[in-house]
């Protein structure tokens, strides 16, 4: 069985082969008949048309054969060549497990971002990188403990590009966001800079005038 490693099958669209409809993505079962070596794939594809033949003509051939209500949805296993029709007990199995394929592609892209950010915040000081530390911060869904550890990272990369990205985000955690404003201060601080109060322009900390907007402070 082929073991998909990324989720790339779920850009594709998979049709089925009895009544031409679209499969939906639903997510896999905790069990699996056959090789019982799993799905090898955390998503399949389902033909949830209750109108598909195999849908409809199933259920008189398991009363014949079985004598149980029972009937067959196709499926297509991703990183398979072809769907196989599987055993169904109600028309409602599989329905309940239907997932958008691209919301989760969004959160597993946001999940591979964040954790190459929290890896680079070893390096980030060093390197005088400041992409990881902003991609922590912004990131609302992003582990809080990193999140604080790349606020206390501003300083010490101090880069002032930082400022006015963090400073226009709509933060979800106040905590989050008065730790980087903070920390934000504390770098200018330590570079005798200062924000002028009327234009937010980076400036000399004993100016009395504004460079930039020419207001007396
Ligand atoms: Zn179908
Ligand atoms: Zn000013």
């Amino acid at each position: 069985m082929l073991r998909c490693s990324t989720l790339d099958y779920l850009d594709e669209d998979y049709e089925c082969p009895y009544c031409k409809e679209k499969l939906s993505c639903c997510s896999t079962p905790p069990f699996h008949i056959g090789d019982g070596l799993g799905w090898g794939s955390e998503y399949i594809f389902v033909c949830l048309n209750d109108k598909c033949s195999i849908f409809v003509n199933s259920w008189q051939q398991f009363d014949e054969k079985y004598g149980q209500p029972a009937s067959c949805r196709y499926i297509q296993v991703p990183g398979e060549k072809k769907g196989t029709p599987m055993m169904v007990g109600s028309s409602q199995a599989f329905t309940g497990s239907i997932v958008d394929p691209k919301e989760i592609k969004n959160k597993d892209e946001r999940y591979i971002k964040e954790k190459k950010a929290t890896t680079q915040l070893d390096t980030c000081v060093e390197k005088k990188d400041i992409k990881p530390i902003l991609c922590l911060i912004l990131d609302e869904s992003a582990n809080l403990e990193n999140r604080n550890r790349a606020c206390d990272l501003i300083k010490e990369v101090c880069d002032f590009s930082c400022i006015d990205p963090i400073r226009n985000h709509k933060f979800l955690h106040t905590e989050i966001e008065q730790r980087a404003n903070m920390a934000i201060s504390a770098m200018l601080k330590e570079q005798f800079k200062k924000e002028c109060p009327y234009c937010t322009e980076i400036i000399k900390a004993q100016a009395k005038i504004c460079k930039h907007c020419g207001k007396e402070l």
